[in-house]
């Protein structure tokens, strides 16, 4: 008797769980990704016959290394780094860095995951991968940090180049130690290769509309989903979770459509502004005096901060941007945001809805734009950075920006599209994962069994 589809994802999932144990966050994603690929399965069973998930859910490589640095102190410390080179069917591997003291192989192993279908959503020619280390930069001096990123390089640089593996930020990951990674290479490669990270400063090979390219890009995509049902962002009460390089300009984009933005956080709390969040302050709390949200009621005292971030999905909106980190909707969460009103949600982090969360949003009829194709802006705006390198020009904001929005768009659309020609109208999950998917799964097949 010949296997049928939902009996091939069951057996790769048996393997996965045995291969990977204990990595939930990795399996979450596949979880994901893989139930929603039954239809294209069904329908093309050649897929089952290459192996392609079993061979898509592997990494191509996994790489793990010692980061030794001092502190101020004088100290030794340890941290440990990591890059995963998930998938170079469509290019080179491309996907950030992060530093959080929450990193470990099965978030990385999900970040990379993730990295591939969307990096294919793009339309630009990369592949997936992502990298990171637990080193906790909060609290850190501007000393130790440079220690720690020129160490963190000095091992790191064996596994990428332009052609290789191109790196860019994260959470924790900005272009401060991008700059210093860059710096380092360089050193350690003695020649300007300037491809090899991208979210690069202006004076040395970065792309003008890189820093705001994912909080803009997943903006566009929920006005696209908002646009389907004559909807906009005007007027509309949005709440936005974290404050770093996606929340900061996700805000900046939704109040030029003329959103009132009442709520953004840090990993230690929620600030509640009634009156609209005043960006200009918060840019210069978190990107200029790298200080803590809750400083932000000290110039705004009508302002409300409250410590600890699950609650911020309790203020009634009709937008949420979750552009914190992942699993900050959780099934609670989505019930009280559904209860309150919410039309749209874009996802501006990497899985910051569970699985159950995004149950719910789908079967209350939440326009539900997923992470993988909401918050691509980021690495298509990294990919035409690559571009701008190779031909040693610099593309004007506008130019930038006009291409970000094109590929939002197409985005939308294939995701739409992929989802109505499955059987699925409407479920933008469904349709980003199997738009993605298709594209590096014949590239797979079209290069051997590699
Ligand atoms: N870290 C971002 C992401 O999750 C950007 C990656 C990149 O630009 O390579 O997609």
């Amino acid at each position: 008797k010949e296997q049928t589809a939902k009996e091939y994802v069951q057996s790769v999932y048996e393997t996965i769980l045995n291969r990977n144990q204990g990595e939930r966050e990795f399996f979450q994603s596949v979880k994901e990704i893989l139930d929603s690929l039954i239809p294209v399965i069904e329908a093309n069973p050649h897929y089952m016959q290459h192996s392609i998930l079993e061979r898509i859910t592997e990494p191509e490589r996994v790489v793990y290394f010692r980061v030794p640095w001092t502190d101020d102190n004088g100290k030794p410390q340890v941290n440990r780094g990591f890059r995963v080179q998930f998938n170079s069917a469509l290019g080179p591997y491309k996907g950030g860095l992060r530093f959080h003291p929450s990193v470990n192989a099965s978030i990385i192993k999900f970040l990379g995951f993730e990295q591939i279908f969307k990096n294919s959503l793009t339309g630009q020619p990369i592949g997936g991968g992502k990298g990171g280390s637990d080193f906790d930069p909060k609290g850190k001096s501007e000393g130790e940090v440079m220690r720690f990123t020129q160490s963190f390089m000095t091992e790191l640089y064996r596994y990428i180049g332009p052609y290789m593996d191109v790196p860019a930020g994260d959470i924790g990951v900005g272009a401060r130690e991008i700059g210093y990674m860059f710096g380092q290479y360089k050193r350690i490669k003695s020649g300007n290769e300037a491809g090899v990270l991208t979210g690069k400063g202006l004076l040395y090979g970065g792309s003008l509309a890189r820093k705001e390219a994912t909080g803009y890009g997943c903006v566009y995509f929920v006005n696209e989903m908002l646009q389907s049902k004559e909807l906009s962002f005007q007027d509309r009460t949005v709440v936005v979770s974290g404050s770093g390089n996606v929340s900061i300009y996700a805000i900046e984009k939704a109040q030029q459509l003329g959103a009132h933005v009442v709520a953004c956080s840090d990993s230690n709390g929620y600030i509640y502004d009634p009156k609209g969040i005043d960006l200009a302050l918060v840019k210069q709390l978190k990107e200029v005096e790298r200080k803590r949200i809750s400083d932000y009621v000290l110039s705004h005292p009508d302002a409300v901060y409250t410590p600890g971030c699950e609650n911020i999905w309790s203020i009634p909106c009709e937008i949420a941007l979750p552009c914190a980190t992942q699993n900050e909707i959780d099934e609670k969460s989505a019930e009280l945001l559904v209860k309150n009103g919410v039309i749209a949600i874009g996802e501006g982090a990497n899985m910051p809805s569970t699985l159950d969360a995004i149950d719910i949003f789908l079967n209350n009829g939440v326009l539900f734009g997923p992470a993988k194709a909401a918050n691509a802006g980021g690495v298509a705006v990294s990919s035409l950075e690559m571009s701008q390198n190779s031909m040693r020009l610099s593309w004007s904001f506008e130019e930038v920006d006009t291409k970000l929005h094109d590929i939002m768009r197409l985005i939308y659309n294939n995701s739409v599209a992929a989802a109505e020609k499955y059987g699925y109208p409407g479920n933008l999950v469904v349709g980003a994962n199997i738009a993605g998917f298709v594209r590096v799964a014949d590239a797979m097949i079209e290069q051997g069994v590699v």
